[in-house]
């Protein structure tokens, strides 16, 4: 069949998109019967604003959480039947988090990570103000040890200059390149403008099919 990608992932994520459940813990989780992609990235780095822009919605995914706070995994059902679920991690890197409460968040994710066989990427994402940090390395190398492939996703690219940007892109690019399950392709995005947002579309969807 001789089909568009670009133009059916854009139809996807116009179509049916719905919250299935939170899960507080492994035992929670929905049945491993679609294949998924998890969305991570620091607190208050757009990870809500970007999951509504994907699936053009302006609720789905909940803005300005208490940073810190929600330690569940959010899951969302992508088309009718399905044919995807966005998993949206819980927000790290708070400087205020209790160190418990870092330490329960690691578990799950770890966990999570290497135990779901249908988990067919993940997304981290960086703020473009801000490049990589050492929080966001930490989870690399935790998706690294989990064999879990990687895109960088850089977040409100239209909080600055075009050239800054480009400069924080490469830079990242380049230090990706020594993530061993870093994807060599990154995202520049902007959910305020839509920037990146249906490339990402497409790269979901095609990461959905492997
Ligand atoms: P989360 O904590 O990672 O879910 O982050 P949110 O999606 O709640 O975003 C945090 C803040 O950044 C909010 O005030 C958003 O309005 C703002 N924001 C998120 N994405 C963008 C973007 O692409 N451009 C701009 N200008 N602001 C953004």
């Amino acid at each position: 069949m001789d089909e568009n990608l670009p133009e059916v992932a854009r139809k996807l994520f116009a179509g049916p998109i719905e919250f299935l459940k939170s899960a507080p813990g492994l035992q929670f989780l929905p049945d491993p019967t679609v294949p998924e992609i998890a969305f991570a990235g620091r607190s208050n780095v757009g990870k809500s604003s970007l999951l509504n822009a994907l699936t053009n919605r302006h609720k789905l995914a909940r803005t300005s959480n208490t940073p810190g706070r929600t330690q569940e995994l959010n899951f969302f059902n992508v088309g009718q039947p399905i044919v995807l679920r966005l998993v949206d991690m819980p927000g790290y890197g708070f400087a205020e988090a209790p160190k418990d409460m870092v330490k329960r968040w690691r578990f799950l994710i770890n966990d999570f990570l290497r135990g779901r066989q249908v988990l067919k990427r993940a997304l981290v994402l960086v703020d473009s103000r801000h490049g990589l940090k050492d929080v966001d390395r930490d989870v690399m190398s935790m998706l690294d040890a989990a064999a879990v492939s990687y895109h960088i996703v850089l977040t409100k690219g239209d909080k600055i200059k075009p050239s800054k940007l480009e400069a924080t892109f490469e830079a990242t690019r380049l230090e990706a390149a020594k993530y061993p399950a870093a994807h060599p392709i990154l995202f520049a995005t902007s959910s305020e403008t839509g920037a990146g947002i249906a490339e990402l579309r497409t790269t979901v969807l095609e990461a959905a099919r492997l």
